[in-house]
């Protein structure tokens, strides 16, 4: 991914001027064959339009996408079935994104037969092993959405995603409408999946817990902008970024009793209305008058480890 960028474009009525909001806004990083890369920051941090518009499902305003080599915004029909196939999405809301109306074993076994990957007579058996391979009954396939419980709906979801043999699946907020206790299960089995099927993974959340259990690098993004990008252990060990640090530092932690809890001053701005220089200036405790004059870069600070701060290291 190459300097993408999302920008909306807000009201401009007679009378009232255009505003535009910068939801992504330069965004460079790559994702490892085999890993699972975290996303983590604020609702409104841009990292949910960040997923639409690497797929494309939101046309991005500017910059590239390459996937195993290609750029994605230069692909012919065929190659584009092919992506569509290869990447896949899970939303938070598995309710909405389940045809209600269909039962879970022809929905699937409909998308298995626009993307032929298995022969008309063994379409059934196929569906129905992935949903126990998902941890249902290979009843599940006669069933709605409806009868099935949040966590279990979520379980068809991902057997849907899978039901393409992707390589890639963009988790957004994938187990956050779920009970913990359901949410450490759906984990373990994107684990498990993962390994077997040599998935790789793009985990979006706002949950820094759930984020740091399944990731393998995490890269922070706060309002638009990736400020931080590193290995699981290195960051959360030694966040570099004043906005990570302060973000971590409100994870319970049971081993420390006393730990600080850094709190930031205000609330996120606008992104209407980015600030200049370093987008953290008017929160972050260590801001300078040259942070808000000039944007630091996403540079590295230690081996492997990424952080846009003119202080970061
Ligand atoms: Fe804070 Fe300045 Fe670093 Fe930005 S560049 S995070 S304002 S110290
Ligand atoms: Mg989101």
């Amino acid at each position: 991914i190459k300097g993408l960028k999302k920008y909306f474009e807000l009201g401009g009525g007679l009378f009232k001027q255009k505003q535009q909001v910068k939801a992504v806004d330069d965004l460079t990083f790559n994702v490892k064959k085999g890993e699972t890369l975290g996303i983590v920051g604020e609702s409104g941090c841009g990292k949910s339009t960040m997923g639409r518009a690497l797929l494309q499902l939101q046309k991005p305003t500017s910059g590239e996408v390459y996937y195993e080599g290609q750029d994605i915004a230069q692909l012919n029909g065929k190659q584009l079935r092919k992506l569509r196939k290869d990447i896949q999405i899970i939303f938070q809301d598995p309710f909405a994104s389940l045809n209600p109306r269909m039962t879970v074993g022809a929905m699937l076994t409909e998308i298995v037969a626009t993307h032929e990957i298995v022969p008309k007579k063994e379409r059934q058996s196929y569906v129905q092993n992935l949903l126990e391979e998902v941890g249902l009954k290979a009843e599940a396939y006669w069933k709605y959405p409806h009868e099935f419980s949040g966590g279990q709906r979520q379980r068809v979801s991902i057997a849907r995603a899978l039901a393409v043999q992707p390589k890639l699946i963009i988790c957004d907020e994938a187990v956050s409408a779920l009970d913990v206790s359901v949410q450490a299960q759906v984990l373990n089995l994107l684990q498990k999946l993962k390994r077997k099927h040599q998935l790789t993974y793009i985990f979006i959340s706002h949950d820094l817990s759930v984020v740091k259990h399944i990731s393998d690098r995490v890269g922070v993004m706060y309002l638009g902008k990736m400020v931080e990008l590193a290995d699981e252990d290195s960051i959360y060990e030694n966040p570099a970024h004043p906005y990570t640090q302060a973000l971590f530092s409100a994870i319970p932690d049971i081993t420390e009793d006393h730990k600080e809890r850094i709190q930031l001053k205000g609330d996120v701005p606008s992104p209407l209305n980015v600030p200049t220089g370093c987008r953290f200036h008017t929160r972050c405790p260590l801001a300078t008058e040259y942070c808000k004059q000039a944007e630091p870069a996403l540079e590295e600070v230690k081996e492997h480890h990424l952080a846009a701060c003119h202080y970061a290291e």
